[in-house]
């Protein structure tokens, strides 16, 4: 339960002084359904409204604060024309401007013959100083209402920059004295201030240095939050394993059988990985493993023979993919090999329906499915496994899947495997996943042949059409992957149809097929299944054959307007080539006019095929405030740090909450109190759940 003392903070908005429910909706959207939400709001910019010249001193373009005399109103015949009211001092005249000005409200605040404090932009129009609108007009007896220097908040539609201003300060009033939850030697070392403190300090900036999320203040907030992330996830993991797992040692028959029937041998990574895994299983401990490894690196295999020794000790096995395409495909993968075995394999997704789905419920209720695969279909209450001993989490570019599992799932002794395609730099991990053992396939199955990747200026589009009628004709099948046009789906397939068109204008229409993310279940197989097994070779695509599908004999990929995906995107792509014995191509076409950064990132993907260092420059390019504020991603989503700048402080306050833990299991000593409100305060309420109480 939260503690009183928060109660104030996790009230609704619209418990604030000046907040009523039209602004509590709008605020909510800007920052969060709670008081606590506008604390995180902090300013992003600052005002410095110092400058206090007379009106001939004051310069056009700068913000001034101005004291002037009021004259006469000048009200507009015409609605469109601005009210003005001519002001001057001794040096000059003066004038202010009110588009849609009140009348009656303006001969209020600004009446004729007075004295008034004025602060705003400066305009000069027409040869006379102006200004519109003023951010402050006061008497001189409240000069003080003007700050010296103020806050300036991101904005939301709908909402004036005073009405949030207000809105922050009422909850910046709410906030209470927080005991310390810092080590008192950390926050010396580092000249931190106490948490309110530093908030107050964070939303009163004296400067623009102090807006740098390396500012002091700003470092003790952010330090905060990833201390409550780094906690939680520990506690949760911790839990998971103390909760005691199975211990699980096959008899390695079925590995044995499958090792023979794969027309292959496992690498050296694949080796030591599973060596890692199968001491995880037969350990008492419940296993939660992260298998990271780039794309074609081989993981399925891995996976597969950890599940084949869950199965060896009479128990079942799951895979869940993160899409309906590489759930058929990592079926059909596995099915044939263990069909070899004498083993039965099911599908599950949300396409299954009626009475296909009531059998798969019921082999996999009945143990007769050893394995299962299928989307998160798989993991819902409907489905219960007779003993699922092993689940692997194929989480490829959704990271944190796994946590909603760990958290409140199915089978709670079930060991996990979760697989991920990208590899991530280390900062990143921890913030995702916290404190997961990892196993890293580090060296790719033997006879690929490197990629070539050329980037080729879109006007040579031609010459590509051209290139492509050889490499159809040597029996090579192509990738065309259309531009990704951002936050418009209907722009996307409108690419990807008129692409399409175009080809089968060049190529005839058999030979070519389309897939989008607007298709159906069975539209986007058959569109599949036609370049797979044929007669299509080329195959146009939006982003959606990103994640999965696997076609060896698929060669050429070409994709549009490069310079528009991200780097970790367009190295995903072209992990789809480069998978069976031909030399693969990849051409990347940019427009004419490019960023720097997209630049280098065509560059860098021309120059290397190691995703790990593909990971590591894709983060220096984008920082990871991008990284992880793609919602999408899974990520969780910082209010105050930024991993890309606050790396550092990651990696202590990893270390720090591993020590805490350590020394005080359930946060219930004097320190281990205090640092149970700050999960609270960052609504890790659910890791508190994890914890015994004193
Ligand atoms: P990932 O899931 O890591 O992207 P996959 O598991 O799909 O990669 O493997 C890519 C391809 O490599 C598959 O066709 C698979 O059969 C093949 N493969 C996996 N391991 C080996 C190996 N040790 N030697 C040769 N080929 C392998
Ligand atoms: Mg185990």
């Amino acid at each position: 339960m939260r503690p009183e003392i928060l109660f104030p903070l996790f009230a609704t908005l619209n418990s604030l002084k000046g907040v009523g429910p039209r602004i509590a909706l709008l605020l909510e959207k800007a920052a969060g359904p709670h008081v606590v939400d506008l604390l995180w709001h902090l300013p992003r910019e600052v005002i410095d409204r110092r400058d206090r010249p007379s009106v001939a001193d004051a310069q056009p373009g700068k913000i001034v604060t101005l004291q002037v005399h009021v004259g006469k109103h000048e009200a507009p015949s015409d609605k469109r024309r601005p009210y003005r009211i001519h002001c001057s001092d001794v040096t000059g005249p003066l004038i202010l401007t009110f588009f849609r000005g009140d009348k009656k409200y303006l001969e209020q605040i600004l009446p004729q013959g007075e004295e008034r404090l004025i602060s705003g932009r400066l305009d000069l129009y027409q040869g006379i100083k102006q200004m519109a609108h003023p951010d402050h007009i006061q008497p001189l007896d409240k000069a003080d209402e003007i700050p010296d220097i103020e806050p300036v908040y991101p904005l939301t539609a709908g909402i004036t920059p005073k009405v949030l201003s207000k809105a922050i300060a009422a909850a910046l009033s709410r906030a209470p004295d927080l005991p310390e939850w810092l080590n008192a030697e950390h926050r010396k070392r580092e000249g931190w201030l106490s948490w309110r403190d530093a908030l107050m300090q964070a939303h009163m900036p004296g400067s623009s240095g102090d807006l740098s999320p390396l500012a002091k203040m700003r470092q003790r907030l952010a330090y905060d939050e990833l201390l409550a992330n780094q906690l939680a996830l520990t506690v949760v993991r911790r839990n998971a394993k103390r909760q005691g797992g199975q211990s699980l040692k096959g008899d390695g028959t079925l590995r044995e059988a499958a090792r023979k029937a794969l027309p292959f041998t496992l690498t050296l990574s694949q080796e030591t990985a599973l060596s890692e895994i199968f001491a995880d299983m037969e350990s008492p401990q419940r296993m939660l493993r992260l298998l990271q490894g780039d794309v074609g690196s081989g993981k399925t295999v891995v996976a597969l023979m950890a599940m084949l020794n869950a199965v060896e000790c009479g128990g079942q096995a799951a895979l869940m993919a993160p899409t309906e395409i590489l759930a058929r495909q990592h079926f059909e993968t596995i099915a044939t090999i263990v069909a070899k075995l004498g083993l039965k394999c099911f599908v599950l997704t949300g396409r299954d329906k009626g009475a296909v789905r009531k059998e798969i419920l019921a082999a996999i209720a009945e143990g007769r499915a050893a394995l299962a695969i299928g989307t998160h279909a798989l993991f819902q209450d409907e489905v219960a496994f007779r003993d699922l001993k092993l689940a692997v989490i194929d989480e490829q570019h959704r990271f944190g899947v796994h946590q909603r599992l760990t958290l409140g799932g199915k089978g709670i002794r079930t060991d996990m495997l979760v697989m991920t395609a990208t590899p991530i730099p280390r900062t990143l991990t921890m913030t995702a996943y916290g404190d997961l053992d990892s196993s890293r396939l580090t060296d790719k199955p033997p006879g690929r042949i490197p990629i070539k990747t050329v980037v080729i200026a879109n006007n040579r589009l031609p010459d590509v059409v051209d290139g492509l009628r050889r490499k159809l004709a040597e029996g090579a099948k192509v990738y065309w992957v259309c531009p990704l046009v951002e936050e418009s789906e209907t722009s996307d397939l409108a690419n990807a149809e008129g692409r399409y068109a175009d080809l089968c204008h060049s190529f005839g229409e058999t030979r070519v097929s389309l897939v989008h993310g607007r298709m159906k279940g069975k539209e986007k197989d058959a569109a599949m299944a036609r370049f797979i097994e044929g007669p299509a070779d080329i195959l146009v695509a939006t982003t959606v054959i990103e994640v999965g599908v696997n076609v060896p004999a698929a060669s050429v990929m070409i994709i549009e307007q490069a310079e528009r995906f991200g780097l970790a995107q367009l190295h995903q792509l072209r992990g789809r080539i480069g998978r069976g014995d031909a030399a693969s191509t990849c051409i990347l076409l940019r427009a004419e006019h490019m960023t720097e950064t997209a630049k280098e990132r065509l560059r860098t993907l021309s120059e290397t095929d190691d995703g790990f260092v593909i990971a590591e420059k894709d983060l220096e390019l984008r920082g990871a405030g991008e990284i992880l504020g793609t919602k999408q991603s899974g990520l969780p989503e910082f209010r105050l740090a930024d991993i890309a700048l606050h790396g550092d402080l990651m990696r202590v306050a990893h270390d720090d909450a591993r020590l805490i833990l350590e020394t005080d299991p359930d946060l219930n000593g004097p320190r281990g109190k205090n640092l149970r409100l700050l999960l609270y305060l960052f609504e890790r309420d659910a890791a508190i759940g994890n914890l015994k109480s004193g």
